[in-house]
């Protein structure tokens, strides 16, 4: 096995390194591209409490998206002895590297949430991420079925945010071949950032003159910088938006109506789906998977879980009944 190198210890500043306490205990390791989402912390606290929960150790580490300290975070965990190693890669095709160092010193990878793409990946757990994109277009053309449409997509590093896109075009394009809909802007978001998708639709804003009658965006985050670019020229509430994550902030906005509803993932469901999968390998026992996913160089043993349309009428009966944010939290002023 390597030796850590300095940036290694760079890498893990937020935390002490702890090599492995006891050989006997699965030991797993958590990478994750950022933090900056409300959903990662949901991800990062379920999954180290179903991993502990099943007897096992775990450290998650956060790249704040960038792929060389994904990589040494990776390695610093493969250097202290983690059975298995759970990605959310920030780019899809440069955390193949993570998965070539993983199986040089034995250790399972699995993907998680985002593919990890051009690599000898071991498994994978994500939603139905096409089924997210369709979502997302089929509730806005409830509200505008002809007319300008924007799309503003998530970071194009990010496997998903194409998967979110294909969804979305599979509903858009025959009515777009039609010339029912005009797609008057079609932006990725670099890194997802809210200030991006802003500054891109005062562009498109700019550009069209105001005529733009609604707005798939791909994630919450995008959807706030699209609300507020709308708001400046007076049309946010006028033109539906879409969103993902079932965002606090998402959810206040739809109640607020501003934005028209969002993709509630069920967050306890994927981490602890996956904890139990890494403990389970890490014990050596077998993995049931449900289907497979080509990643430009295998097929990966994938479990897809299923996304949910949330709208106004139906916060009730979904993320608060599912416990995912209170009662208290969404109607608090
Ligand atoms: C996730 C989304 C998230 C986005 C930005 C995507 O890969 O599936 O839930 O909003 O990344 O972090």
């Amino acid at each position: 096995m390597t030796t850590a190198c300095s940036t290694s210890e760079e890498a893990s500043s937020e935390q002490s390194v702890k090599l492995k306490a006891d050989e006997s205990v699965p030991y797993i390791g958590f990478v994750l591209d950022t933090l900056e989402q409300e959903r990662w912390y949901k991800d990062k606290e379920l999954f180290e409490d179903q991993v502990q929960s099943l007897g096992g150790q775990v450290k998650t580490l956060a790249a704040n998206g960038i792929d060389e300290v994904q990589l040494k975070q990776a390695q610093l965990l493969i250097e202290e002895g983690v059975d298995v190693l759970v990605v959310v890669p920030h780019n899809a095709e440069a955390a193949a590297k993570i998965v070539e160092l993983a199986h040089q010193n034995d250790v399972t990878v699995i993907s998680y949430d985002r593919l990890i793409t051009n690599s000898d990946l071991d498994y994978y757990i994500s939603f139905d991420n096409e089924k997210v994109g369709a979502l997302q277009a089929t509730e806005i053309l409830k509200r505008v079925p002809k007319g300008n449409f924007a799309y503003i997509g998530g970071a194009e590093t990010d496997n998903n945010a194409l998967l979110f896109r294909k969804g979305a075009m599979s509903v858009l394009q025959p009515l777009i071949d039609k010339g029912d809909i005009k797609l008057v802007v079609d932006k990725y978001t670099d890194e997802w950032r809210p200030t991006i998708a802003e500054q891109n639709m005062v562009l498109a804003l700019k550009e069209t003159k105001n005529d733009i009658h609604a707005v798939v965006a791909a994630n919450d985050g995008n959807a706030g910088g699209v609300i507020n670019a709308l708001t400046s020229v007076g049309l946010a509430g006028k033109v539906p938006v879409s969103g993902q994550d079932a965002e606090l902030s998402g959810i206040k906005r739809i109640i607020a109506g501003t934005q028209t509803m969002t993709v509630y993932k069920p967050i306890n469901v994927i981490a602890t789906k996956a904890a139990k999968m890494a403990y389970d390998i890490a014990i050596g026992k077998q993995i049931k998977t449900d289907t497979t996913i080509d990643n430009n160089k295998v097929k990966v043993p994938t479990i897809l879980l299923e996304p949910t349309t949330v709208t106004k009428e139906t916060i009730n009966s979904t993320v608060i009944k599912d416990g995912y944010l209170t009662e208290e939290e969404v109607y608090s002023k």
